[in-house]
Formats: C-alpha cells, sequence, structure tokens
C-alpha cells in the first residue's frame, strides 16, 4: 500500500477548476492527496514566484487549499511547510489545452511541477489538449497510471514528466508515447485595437500557431491522437556548445 505518501496537486487554472477535481480525484486511491492551487487562473504565469507581497492561503476544505499567488507559489508553500510532511508526488494539471513544444517555457502547469522537481520530488504535468468539449476522463486515469509508476520507480534527477492527453473519448486515443519536445511554429500576428479613448492596445498571441510535425515529438503524438510523455530537464545546459564555445571563454582579467 502506497497510503502513507503524501500528494500534492496544484495546477495553474486555479483551485476550482474542473480538471484539478478530476485530478485530485485520481490520486485518491495512490495516498493522501492535498490540493493546494491559485485562488483564480494563473495560465501561463511560467515559473514566477511571488516576493513583494505577502501571500494569503484559505482553507477552502480539509486538505485543499487556495493561495492568491502563482502555481509555483502555491508548491514553495506547499512543501515548505503548509503541508504536514514532505510530498512524496506533485501532480499538476489537468490544464485546459495543450503544453506542447516550446509553449511550456510558458507554462504555469508545468512550472508547478517543475517547482516540485526542484525541491527533488517526483513531479507530473498532465494537460488536456484543448477541444470543444473537456472530459478530463482519459486524462485522469492516465495521470493516476503514471503517477502509480513513478512512485514505484523514480524519474532521473531533475527531470519531471510533461503530459499531454487528446480531448477525445478514451476509445479514441490511439497511443501512448514517449516523446521529446518538438517545436512551434511562431507567427507574428498580434492583435492591435484602439480603445475608446483612442489609445492603442494590443493582444499577445492571436490566431492558431502550427508546429513543426517532426517524428517522435510532442506534437507529432497529439497530432496521431495519441498520449504524448516527454520527460523534461531542468538542467537547460547545450552540452555540445561547452566545447564548441570554448574560444568564448576570454583571458580574464
Ligand atoms: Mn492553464
Amino acid at each position: 500500500m502506497l497510503d502513507a505518501v503524501i500528494i500534492l496537486v496544484s495546477n495553474d487554472d486555479g483551485v476550482n477548476s474542473q480538471g484539478i477535481h478530476a485530478l485530485a480525484a485520481a490520486a485518491e486511491s495512490l495516498g493522501e492527496v492535498y490540493v493546494v492551487a491559485p485562488d483564480r487562473e494563473q495560465s501561463a504565469a511560467s515559473h514566477s514566484l511571488t516576493l513583494h507581497r505577502p501571500l494569503r492561503v484559505e482553507e477552502l476544505s480539509p486538505r485543499r487549499f487556495a493561495v492568491d499567488g502563482t502555481p509555483t507559489d502555491c508548491v514553495n508553500l506547499a512543501v515548505c511547510g503548509l503541508l504536514p510532511e514532505r510530498p512524496g508526488l506533485v501532480l499538476s494539471g489537468i490544464n485546459k489545452g495543450a503544453n506542447l513544444g516550446d509553449d511550456i517555457t510558458y507554462s504555469g502547469t508545468v512550472s508547478a511541477a517543475m517547482e516540485g522537481t526542484l525541491f527533488g520530488i517526483p513531479s507530473i504535468a498532465v494537460s488536456l489538449v484543448a477541444g470543444d468539449a473537456y472530459d478530463f476522463g482519459p486524462a485522469a486515469a492516465c495521470a493516476a497510471a503514471l503517477a502509480r509508476r513513478v512512485l514505484q520507480a523514480p524519474l532521473a534527477e531533475h527531470t519531471l514528466l510533461n503530459v499531454n492527453v487528446p480531448a477525445v473519448p478514451r476509445a479514441e486515443i490511439t497511443g501512448c508515447y514517449v516523446t521529446r519536445q518538438g517545436k512551434r511554429r511562431f507567427s507574428d500576428a498580434f492583435v492591435e485595437k484602439r480603445d475608446p479613448r483612442g489609445k492603442k492596445y494590443y493582444w499577445i498571441g492571436g490566431g492558431e500557431l502550427g508546429f513543426v510535425n517532426e517524428p517522435g515529438t510532442d506534437f507529432a503524438a497529439i497530432h496521431a491522437g495519441a498520449i504524448s510523455i516527454t520527460p523534461i530537464h531542468l538542467d537547460l545546459t547545450h552540452v555540445p556548445s561547452l566545447d564548441a564555445l570554448g574560444h568564448l571563454a576570454l583571458e580574464w582579467p
């Protein structure tokens, strides 16, 4: 039995989102679940940490807390003292929308898992690829199955799992692949408008963005209707450049 382990569940869609309820419910069979999540949507909050104002925590019900901060704040507070003991697993999600390729650098969902990983806790980020309908069932089942495995066989150091699940009925999911992080085709589109006082304002990220359909990537798996599991490593060093950029090491002083 794994019932002694504490499982921390967070997200970036907010403590009241449907996806976090589904994830917390799915994790109940694996341990003692604590939900510590932002009190409102914090999508695209990245890995930001609140350092210039106090954070307030509201206990909504037993083992369920709302924080007026970012996903990273939530995991940090939870691990550093809100929970009765250190969690054995951090689950983040289930995000309403994909976290694929370069987009993960903006993702609050993935950042919550990064924070867990920085504390040395096995962490999994789970996202449902946006569709018209949001059935979190298959993604929740997938998260629970992966969490069970990760609790039994830990991940490599500094490594989290970024999981994306197609938003289709379970029987329509075509497979499940371990993938590498793919690449976006960024568009330079943005929306410029004028407010009622004639002043310009802008919206970033208007329109559908494409992706590079390279085999073996998270994008390719999702495009093929399959679940994508990407191991993400937090050491961002580009190792080949260590030698290739040796000439940059200045003679100093
Ligand atoms: Mn989100």
